[in-house]
């Protein structure tokens, strides 16, 4: 078996960046689309806090739809499983991200998921704070304690561009309120909702939170529990199942481990006990993955034996 060192992650790198070219940046959000294509870059930390990185470690990206992840760790600590459940269901969906016609057609007209945009703004509309700044400081909070980093911020070009181009948040925010299915100011849930969209990270911070979630809601050498183990359960079973949008399955025949990816090319693994993972490559197939990071996360998989339903 392999063993993970800066120079085995520069020898993947090398050898999946050709795979760069067969995606494409994302053009719908002006803020995307001067991301350079060929980017790609890999951190990796383990249980003994050993950090492995190769490629384009300090470019900086928006979080996009790997912020539905925190939002939904606040939400079940907020309001424990009962509550976040009766606003959205956990089934995967198999439909693109922001879809509007699963509100309409299922009869309770509520998200499929938290890792559907219409879910993500659901959640957000329920996480506790007297104003969507205090919601927003508490979710920063939480990020800069578990990425170690109190340096996190948010893109303000990208929170701006995420405004300008959100009608279709909008439609999804407006449409749920409409049918009263879920309870929501549609303005408050979307503005935060655009703000984690546009928080920004690098492959280690990302790493840093899959480290997180594979060490049970701990931090490295603390016993203080941040986040029940039980909702960490909860989060990972949902990446699994509805992370990595509608190739979701694909992810987890071939890569066997929770993932949840954003179209800034962006992706956070999770190996539980073992490594949390984070690699970037703006470059996106049609359905919103990372080209050559999941190329690197399948060959992570099989390499160093990551699968988690593997018995070898
Ligand atoms: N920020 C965009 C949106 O809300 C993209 C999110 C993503 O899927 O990464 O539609």
């Amino acid at each position: 078996m392999k063993h993970v060192s800066n120079d085995y992650l520069k020898e993947l790198i090398t050898e999946y960046r050709p795979y760069t070219t067969k995606g494409e940046v994302m053009a719908d959000l002006p803020c995307l689309d001067n991301q350079n294509q060929n980017d790609l870059g890999i951190a990796m930390i383990d249980m003994d806090n050993q950090i492995y990185k190769a490629g384009s470690t300090d470019l900086s990206f928006s979080l996009q739809s790997v912020s539905k992840i925190i939002s939904l760790m606040v939400a079940l600590q907020d309001l424990g499983e009962e509550k976040v459940f009766q606003t959205v269901g956990m089934e995967p969906m198999g439909d693109f991200f922001n879809t509007i016609s699963h509100l309409e057609s299922n009869d309770v007209h509520r998200p499929y998921n938290p890792m559907v945009n219409a879910g993500a703004i659901a959640i957000c509309s329920l996480i506790k704070g007297d104003s969507v700044q205090e919601r927003f400081e508490r979710i920063m909070s939480m990020l800069k304690t578990i990425t170690n980093n109190e340096n996190i911020s948010y893109d303000n070009s990208v929170y701006q561009a995420e405004k300008r181009k959100g009608d279709r948040n909008r439609a999804l925010a407006y449409y749920m309120s409409s049918t009263g299915a879920v309870a929501l100011d549609p303005e408050e849930a979307l503005d935060l909702y655009f703000r984690i969209n546009s928080i920004s990270f690098t492959v280690e911070d990302l790493a840093r939170v899959g480290l997180f979630i594979a060490n049970g809601g701990k931090l490295l050498n603390d016993n203080e529990q941040l986040i029940s183990d039980k909702h960490l359960q909860t989060l990972q079973a949902i990446m699994m199942t509805s992370g990595m949008y509608n190739e979701s399955g694909n992810f987890a025949v071939k890569v066997g481990f929770p993932c949840k990816s954003g179209v800034s090319g962006s992706i956070v693994s999770v190996v539980p006990g073992r490594y949390g993972i984070g690699v970037i490559g703006p470059a996106i197939n049609e359905k919103g993955n990372s080209v050559g990071g999941g190329k690197i996360l399948e060959r992570l998989s099989s390499d160093l034996n990551l699968n988690l339903f593997s018995h070898s």
